[in-house]
């Protein structure tokens, strides 16, 4: 289950100063809270349409773990611009190397995939492009229009950073998502393991350009937790987050796709997703959802429905 938090006053969290180590020793076998459902009726009728439509998806590329419980509800993340990365990131399982040629009729076939899945709320997000001059931003303007027009869906966006790219940025938010995501992934301190070739401050600057040119356009962030971040890491990101407008925060336990990606430092219980969830919570965001198994894209139709109104200072002041 999607676990959104309620508002919690921050008298009632714990001192973060003395929050407890996220960070621990490794553990091989899976604990008991990261048992997923049984594949449902719906999961074919997904594949046959992902399938026949010759699109990917990163449900299917990173060996997503909620992947039976999402295609079951005839739900997927469309992933563009090809099935090849230009970022060797050490916890992605999306093959990396020699790039596809883009492909002018994916849009298209996008928002035909939405309309047979009868998708309300659609997420797209792509691998990361640096090798095309504008990191694929206008093939993301060109998806997001097509869905739109297609199905009259709600369309959330999740970019690469565009190498900081601010035309490359801008001409996403000309397509108008109703949610503009960008993850963080990791805390600042392990971006070079976790996230070669990326850039914290980057991110940062990416979240804050959307707000600056769209003030009303909600944003989002994630991360993974379990790489060996402290508790206090984590907040401190969340911090610098609410500081360039961040609406949104999915946190969600990382798991090792392949042997040969990064290894699980730690399983974070479910108390502690809660905890920590809370705290990020108490500092403004108008969601978070932080649970074992919640991702970027996981029930993202869901988070928009919950999330807090924007609060008018102005409102009372004549
Ligand atoms: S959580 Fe997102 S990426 Fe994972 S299976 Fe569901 S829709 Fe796909």
């Amino acid at each position: 289950m999607l676990e959104i938090l309620p508002d919690v006053p921050a008298s009632s969290l714990p001192i973060v100063g003395q929050a407890p180590s996220l960070s621990v020793s490794p553990k091989r076998r899976l604990p008991p809270w990261l048992k997923r459902p049984l594949p449902q009726a719906g999961m074919a009728f997904t594949s046959g349409v992902i399938e026949d439509l010759k699109l990917e998806t990163v449900c299917e590329s990173a060996k997503c773990p909620n992947r039976t419980e999402c295609w079951s509800q005839r739900t997927a993340t469309f992933m563009i611009l090809g099935n090849v990365c230009t970022r060797p990131c050490g916890c992605c399982a999306v093959p990396k190397g020699k790039t596809e040629k883009l492909q002018a009729d994916e849009p298209a076939r996008v928002a035909e995939a939405a309309a047979r899945l009868g998708l309300k709320y659609v997420v797209i997000t792509s691998v990361t492009r640096d090798d095309l001059a504008d990191g694929g931003a206008d093939h993301f303007y060109r998806c997001v229009i097509a869905v739109r027009e297609r199905t009259g869906a709600d369309v959330e966006v999740l970019t690469p950073d565009f190498m900081g790219n601010n035309a490359a940025i801008d001409r996403v938010i000309e397509s108008r998502p109703d949610v503009f995501n960008h993850n963080t992934e990791t805390v600042p301190r392990l971006y070079h393991r976790v996230r070669r070739n990326a850039e914290y401050q980057r991110t940062l600057n990416l979240l804050d350009r959307v707000k600056q040119k769209a003030p009303d356009m909600p944003t989002k962030s994630g991360l993974m937790l379990g790489l060996g971040e402290t508790m206090d890491e984590v907040l401190e990101v969340c911090a610098d987050l609410r500081k360039v407008g961040c609406d949104m925060l999915t946190m969600g336990q990382y798991l090792q796709p392949t042997p040969a990606h990064l290894p699980v430092e730690r399983f974070v219980p479910p108390e502690e997703f809660e905890q920590v969830g809370n705290l990020a919570k108490s500092m403004g965001f108008r969601m978070v959802a932080s649970a074992p198994f919640v991702r970027s894209s996981y029930h993202a139709g869901e988070m928009v429905s919950v999330m807090d109104p924007v609060i008018d200072i102005n409102a009372d002041a004549e």
